[in-house]
């Protein structure tokens, strides 16, 4: 981060240089540290300017001029979320900053640090990265501005984006740097093409001139390209995803291949330090959350409407291997700051480490492996997760370990679910289980992509017998969602009437917020269901 560091490396430029909306946190919960210790690895002199000030071209110039190219990315969240509130209000803290106050990170800034990164050293190419740029990669529904927006590419004038988990892609984009090779046809890329010439597997989506009026028409045509993307975005598949923008061609390439255990482990034993860089003097809020938490797996097969976890991560689950995930146990407890208690053993879905497709396929087009029901094909042993939970509750030094991150109530209650609800009451829980059901009504839930109330039920049912028997009185608390597309006030009613009868008093009800490239943003904004095309109902103004 600073030129003494480089001084001290004995570098006299860096090879690439990441600038990202975040503080600097390098700890495998924070993407730009991934990615740094990964191109690390590879043998690349990395440098991360964090939180630069857009004002100030030489707060891009700290480190010089990269010798391969600039990494660009918004930080771990798309930067219009982290700075305003589903009802459009400016956020007034930021858990990525130091002292969790909102201020160094823009809004759009993908857009505003790759202006300022090419006006700081021209000619330097400028590969986009992150969440923002790998939801707004085809033209998107921007609800900030209530408008279709043209591909992020296209609008920051970057030369690349990576889209999803950054590794292989990265990994082959700084090869051809180095080598001067063409940055074209990469996996997990898009580029700006001027045809469509010498491309054999082609699926040309609705162009952003037809997706971007707010016509019957134009809205139309947004439903069948998110449909589109959804079917055809998978890694097994070879299909090129094209759209036209002007006289231009955007050119989405098939996903890069997932991660696979070896792969991971290597990435995971990386020399992480844990920890913010020591530049900061104040908290790092999103840091003092995960700080001492444990990432088990990548992907979601869930394909809940409203997600990006799965269109980011992917749907086929890259598991790690037991042993990597307890080495890094027992080096978290050798942290003098580690007090025994590791807050999370999990990835985007808890209960679905060691689980997936038996066909070995990453998705099937335009399907969930969980809905309607759970897919005949689809692996759901937990039992190489209650092992893994078992033996990192065992190594010396730890006291407690819990597991906060989401959990599958359907996975669980499947047939190779058995024993994990247990396994959790007695040992995992601290003292409050948090769970998503999301709604009560059928039909909600339906629109959302997820399992029916009866399920829910079930699972509170039999979590409820395991604290009796027990004798843990754990309390749930359960996370909803309002306003969802489909959600009428007959559905918010239902969800009212519930709570009183069960006497809830939820901790939190998330108003939906239509976020970059999921189905549900899709929905809000053209009143259709992308997959039946017909109308669905939508409570879209703030009253
Ligand atoms: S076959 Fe079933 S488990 Fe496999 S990817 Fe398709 S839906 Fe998922």
């Amino acid at each position: 981060m600073t030129r003494a560091e480089m001084t001290a490396r004995g570098w006299e430029c860096c090879d690439i240089i990441l600038v990202t909306g975040d503080a600097y946190v390098d700890h495998p919960s924070f993407g730009t540290a991934i990615i740094g210790r990964w191109l690390e690895y590879l043998g690349y002199r990395v440098g991360i300017i964090a939180q630069p000030d857009p004002k100030d071209v030489e707060s891009f110039r700290v480190l010089g001029r990269p010798a391969l190219c600039w990494g660009v990315t918004a930080g771990n969240l798309d930067s219009q979320l982290m700075k305003y509130t589903a009802m459009r209000k400016m956020r007034s803290d930021d858990a990525y900053t130091p002292g969790g106050k909102a201020g160094p990170r823009p809004v759009n800034a993908s857009i505003v640090y790759t202006s300022c990164v090419r006006h700081a050293y021209k000619g330097v190419p400028v590969i986009l990265g992150g969440v923002e740029a790998s939801l707004r990669r085809f033209a998107y529904y921007d609800f900030w501005s209530d408008a279709v927006r043209r591909s992020l590419l296209v609008d920051a004038k970057a030369d690349l984006i990576v889209y999803g988990m950054g590794e292989h892609a990265l990994a082959e984009v700084a090869h051809r740097l180095r080598l001067g090779e063409a940055l074209t046809n990469i996996r997990g890329t898009a580029e700006m093409r001027k045809t469509l010439e010498g491309i054999t597997d082609v699926h040309e989506l609705p162009s952003y001139e037809e997706v971007a009026p707010p016509t019957a028409e134009g809205k139309l045509a947004f439903s069948r390209m998110t449909r589109d993307i959804d079917n055809l975005t998978n890694p097994d598949l070879s299909t090129v995803l094209a759209q036209r923008h002007g006289e231009r061609y955007l050119l989405v390439h098939p996903p890069a291949a997932p991660l696979s255990t070896a792969e991971l482990d290597v990435i995971y034993a990386l020399p992480f330090t844990r920890h913010p860089h020591p530049v900061y003097r104040q908290a790092i809020p999103a840091y003092e959350m995960i700080k001492d938490s444990i990432t088990t797996h990548r992907g979601c097969y869930s394909g809940c409407s409203f997600c990006a976890l799965g269109t980011h991560q992917g749907t086929a689950i890259s598991s790690r291997s037991a042993d990597n995930v307890l080495a890094e146990i027992v080096r978290l407890t050798h942290d003098p700051d580690f007090h025994g208690t590791v807050s999370d053993l999990g990835g985007p879905t808890a209960n679905m480490y060691g689980t997936g497709c038996t066909l070995g396929r990453a998705r099937c087009s335009g399907k969930s492996c969980l809905f309607p029901t759970l897919c005949a094909n689809l692996r759901t042993d937990h039992g190489p997760l209650l092992s893994l939970m078992r033996a990192a509750s065992a190594v010396p030094g730890v006291k407690h370990l819990f597991i906060t991150s989401g959990i599958r109530c359907d996975l669980a209650l499947s047939p190779g679910g058995k024993g994990y609800i247990e396994e959790l009451v007695s040992s995992h829980v601290g003292g409050r289980l948090k769970i998503a059901p999301e709604h009560i009504s059928a039909r909600v839930l339906r629109a959302m992509r997820k399992y029916p109330p009866e399920v829910y039920r079930q699972f509170l049912a039999h979590f409820r017998s395991c604290t009796t028997r027990t004798g843990r009185p754990y309390q749930v608390v359960e996370y909803f969602i309002s306003g969802h597309p489909g959600s009428t006030l007959a559905d918010m009613i239902e969800l009212a009437i519930y709570l009183r009868r069960e006497r809830i008093a939820p901790e939190q009800v998330q108003d939906f917020y239509p976020t970059p490239l999921t189905l549900a943003t899709a929905m809000f904004y053209t009143g259709l269901d992308p997959f039946t095309e017909k109308p669905i109902y939508v409570a879209r103004t703030d009253r």
